[in-house]
């Protein structure tokens, strides 16, 4: 009887002891969703297929020769990354409407064109234009601005800098006017300093002027893939950046070399992995759309 009697009292306290945890580890739940930390975002990075460009001589891209007579292409990628329930389009490649010319288009020294639409490729997971909160842009070269009027709702996110030279008369070499007069009647955010476009320091853009006044680089950190940072035009090519050649199209040669030395720094700084945009090994790199980095 006595012995019973205790195993009671054991298995009532067990039973106790057992609330007991369940209900502290359920008011620490409760109380993190209401009080706590927020969950870091979900993040995803895509490498969007956004045009080519052909060049029969690759001599612009480096003003000490070193290309010259060399023939070449370039991939042009939009790099779309989510960040909770938001989207951002990074560089919106060479347009749609190049997708519709056979043998795409001859401008600017090359052959830009494109296999399938952004829209198209947006529509493929999903979304709309109306989908993306903001639109950023390394800066307003053609092959960047392509598909700006795509987005009428979305808030423009550009280097202070970079809207009044983009618009100045004559139009900079590597501007295409009407890929950019939609930005006349959109809402834009330009920035005088890096932007944290969260402000939880995950989608970082930073300033990188040189290759144009306003460009800007985009430092990612991902919850699983880390730091990685895209280099915007600072570099073209894998040989631009080990070489660090400056480009023929470019507004400031100094700026240009500081801002490499910038992007150097952050890469020793931060271990991020470097992406440029331009260069086909570094594209091929990242997951095949609609594959994604997290
Ligand atoms: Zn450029």
């Amino acid at each position: 009887m006595i012995l019973t009697g205790s195993r009671k009292i054991a298995s009532k306290a067990r039973r106790g002891i057992l609330l007991f945890f369940f209900l502290i580890s359920t008011a620490r739940t409760f109380s993190t969703r209401l009080y706590g930390q927020p969950a870091p975002p979900a993040m995803r990075l895509y490498a969007i297929d956004c045009g080519r460009l052909d060049y029969p001589n690759m001599d612009g891209f480096s003003d000490t020769n070193d290309y010259a007579g060399q023939t070449g292409s370039l991939v042009v990628p939009c790099f779309l990354v989510r960040h909770g329930n938001d989207w951002m389009l990074w560089d919106t490649g060479v347009g749609d409407r190049i997708a519709a010319l056979a043998n795409g288009e001859v401008k600017q020294d090359a052959r830009f064109s494109l296999k399938r639409t952004l829209a198209s490729q947006l529509a493929a997971i999903g979304l709309t234009p109306d989908s993306i909160r903001y639109v950023a842009l390394s800066h307003l070269h053609s092959d960047h601005s392509g598909n700006i009027g795509l987005f009428p709702h979305a808030v423009f996110l550009i280097g202070a800098a970079e809207l009044p030279w983009a618009r100045s008369l004559p139009t900079p070499e590597g501007v295409e006017a009407p890929l950019i007069a939609p930005l006349d009647h959109a809402k834009i955010e330009a920035f005088d300093k890096d932007r944290d476009v969260f402000g939880d320091g995950t989608v970082r853009i930073l300033k990188a002027p040189g290759h144009t006044p306003g460009h800007c680089m985009l430092l990612l950190k991902l919850p699983k893939a880390g730091p990685i940072l895209i280099t915007g035009d600072l570099f073209h090519q894998r040989r631009s950046l080990k070489e660090h050649l400056v480009p023929r199209v470019n507004t400031s040669r100094a700026d240009t070399l500081a801002s490499m030395n910038r992007f150097e720094g952050l890469v020793k700084a931060t271990g991020a992995r470097a992406i440029i945009p331009h260069e086909r090994q570094d594209f091929q790199s990242l997951p095949a759309f609609p594959g994604f980095l997290e």
